[in-house]
C-alpha cells in the first residue's frame, strides 16, 4: 500500500465530533492501553509520530480519527484495562465506545489488539465477544511479535485463539511494529475489509 497523505483529523470526546465530511469508510482498533495500537498506525503510514505512543499507559481516553490517503480512517479507539482509572471514566469509556460502535454507519470493522506474549484479559475477552456481538467480524492482530522467538509463535497464536473463541474462519494476523513483520499481510487483510 502507498500511503501518500496521512494526517489527524481530531481527537473526538463527543459523536458530534466524528468526521462527516466527507465520511470515509473506516476501520477502529480495539484493545487494552499498551498493547501497541499507536505503533501499528505508525507503522502501518509509515510515520514516526502521526499516532502518539508512550510507554506509560492511561493516556486521555478519545476517538483518534486518522485520514490516510482522503480514501479511508484508522479510528484509535481509547483504550482499557488500566488500574487506576476510575469507576466514573470506566462508565464513560464504556458509553464513548458503546455510542460509536453503535451509531457509526460508515465503520467497515473493528480490529481487536491483543499482546502476542500473554494470555488475553478478561477484558480483552469482554472487548472482543463486545465487537461480535455488534456484528462485525472482529479480526484480531496479535501484536509486538518480535518479543517472543520464533519457536514460541504457534503455541501463543494457538493460545490466543482458544482463549478468544475465535473459529477457524476469523482472522489472527501477527505483526511487529518493531520489525514491520505481518505489514503487508495486515494490509492485505484491511484493503479486503474495504473492499467488501
Ligand atoms: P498504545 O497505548 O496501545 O497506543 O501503545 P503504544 O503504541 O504507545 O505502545 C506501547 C509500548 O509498547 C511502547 O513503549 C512501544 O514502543 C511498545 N511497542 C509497541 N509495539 C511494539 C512492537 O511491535 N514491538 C516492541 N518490541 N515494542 C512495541
Amino acid at each position: 500500500m502507498k500511503i501518500k497523505h496521512a494526517e489527524i483529523v481530531i481527537s473526538a470526546v463527543k459523536p458530534e465530533q466524528y468526521p462527516i465530511e466527507p465520511l470515509l469508510p473506516e476501520i477502529a482498533l480495539a484493545g487494552r492501553s499498551n498493547v501497541g495500537k499507536s505503533s501499528l498506525i505508525n507503522m502501518l503510514v509509515n510515520m514516526r509520530k502521526l499516532a502518539r505512543t508512550s510507554s506509560s499507559p492511561g493516556k486521555t481516553q478519545t476517538i483518534n480519527f486518522y485520514r490516510i490517503n482522503q480514501q479511508f480512517h484508522f479510528v484509535d479507539l481509547p483504550g482499557y484495562g488500566y488500574a487506576k482509572v476510575s469507576k466514573s471514566s470506566k462508565e464513560a469509556w464504556g458509553k464513548m465506545m458503546e455510542t460509536y460502535l453503535t451509531t457509526r454507519k460508515n465503520l467497515y470493522e473493528v480490529f481487536q489488539l491483543v499482546d502476542i506474549r500473554h494470555e488475553p484479559t478478561q477484558q480483552d475477552k469482554h472487548m472482543y465477544s463486545w465487537i461480535k456481538s455488534f456484528g462485525f467480524n472482529g479480526i484480531v492482530i496479535a501484536t509486538k511479535l518480535d518479543k517472543i522467538s520464533r519457536g514460541q509463535r504457534q503455541k501463543h497464536l494457538s493460545m490466543i485463539r482458544k482463549e478468544l473463541q475465535m473459529t477457524s474462519e476469523d482472522i489472527l494476523i501477527p505483526v511487529s511494529a518493531e520489525t514491520r513483520e505481518g505489514k503487508e499481510q495486515l494490509w492485505e487483510v484491511i484493503l479486503e475489509v474495504f473492499r467488501v
